[in-house]
């Protein structure tokens, strides 16, 4: 179990999976044989697969502990989701809950779920089947979840062209959670309390947020998928293919870099392998990490 402080806020990576998934040049076309020449002694062996010759991502929660609450940022896939377009994270069947409760967090005792953004990988745990329904699986919890996302995905869900909505997603994660009157929906900037401020960097989906949290003159940013791997600090204009805006992507992502450098806050990203949180320098005009 990885364990991060940050102030008097403990931190802990809850993870679900840790894989080799993609070629390189399919998440980033501008990649080349010189580029692991360059990067292989530090992407080898927790952010490439040389063997496989694929980039590894983890999928992960973050569990924040502060002032007596619990809070999770993320919700991985889940278990038991229909996934056959993305066949690494189709019917899982993991230890995920086992691992949240062994960080110290039965379901019922999470207070808060902060999802960075409505795809399929950061809501899956927000339910659980009981019975042939999805049903929350933090009963107590408030969920808080990003509008501009809500009303976007919300949207193509009701398009017969579009629907359903991430796979799925939406009816299995996210309305159930609307349904039951468990659903703060936050435009940001947000400021949730005096610890965490909830900030847009819309671009991979139009209401993306990133959470910064401040205790004890220590400062964390969670940054969800601004930036899916390591080698995006290096290369910020290398999108992941995925976007609902490219270009607000890459602004997105050099800001949200250009802040953690100047801030010096401890970052924790959605699907970055291990050691899974670290710094962001400034290089130039580019940035390092010292994860
Ligand atoms: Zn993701």
């Amino acid at each position: 179990m990885t364990v991060f402080k940050v102030g008097k806020a403990t931190v802990t990576r809850i993870e679900e999976t840790y894989l080799a998934i993609y070629p390189p040049s399919e998440l980033f076309p501008a990649w080349t044989d010189a580029h692991l020449k360059e990067h292989g002694h530090w992407l080898v062996p927790n952010h490439y697969d040389p063997d496989s010759r694929k980039l590894k991502l983890s999928v992960h929660s973050w569990l924040i502990e502060l002032n007596g609450r619990k809070i999770l940022i993320d919700a991985c896939c889940g278990n038991q989701k229909s996934r056959p377009l993305r066949p690494w994270w189709n019917m899982l069947d993991t230890p995920w809950l086992d691992r949240l409760a062994a960080a110290g967090a039965r379901p019922d005792e999470i207070d808060m779920v902060m999802c960075t953004h409505l795809h399929h990988d950061h809501l899956g745990w927000n339910t659980r089947l009981k019975n042939g329904r999805w049903e929350p699986t933090f009963a107590k919890a408030r969920y808080v979840f990003s509008k501009p996302d809500f009303d976007y995905f919300r949207q193509l869900d009701l398009d017969p062209a579009t629907a359903p909505a991430e796979f799925g997603t939406f009816r299995e994660s996210v309305l159930p959670i609307v349904e039951a009157g468990r659903a703060d929906l936050v435009t940001g900037p947000h400021r949730l309390d005096e610890f965490i401020e909830i900030l847009p960097a819309p671009g991979h989906s139009p209401g993306h947020f990133v959470f910064k949290l401040d205790s004890g003159g220590h400062r964390a940013m969670v940054t969800g998928d601004v930036f899916h791997h390591l080698l995006q600090i290096f290369y910020p204009d290398w999108n992941f293919p995925k976007n609902s805006n490219a270009d607000d992507a890459k602004a997105s992502r050099h800001r949200v870099l250009e802040d953690c450098a100047a801030s010096g806050a401890l970052v924790f990203p959605g699907h970055v392998g291990a050691p899974f949180a670290g710094y962001i320098e400034k290089s130039g005009t580019s940035f390092r990490p010292r994860f």
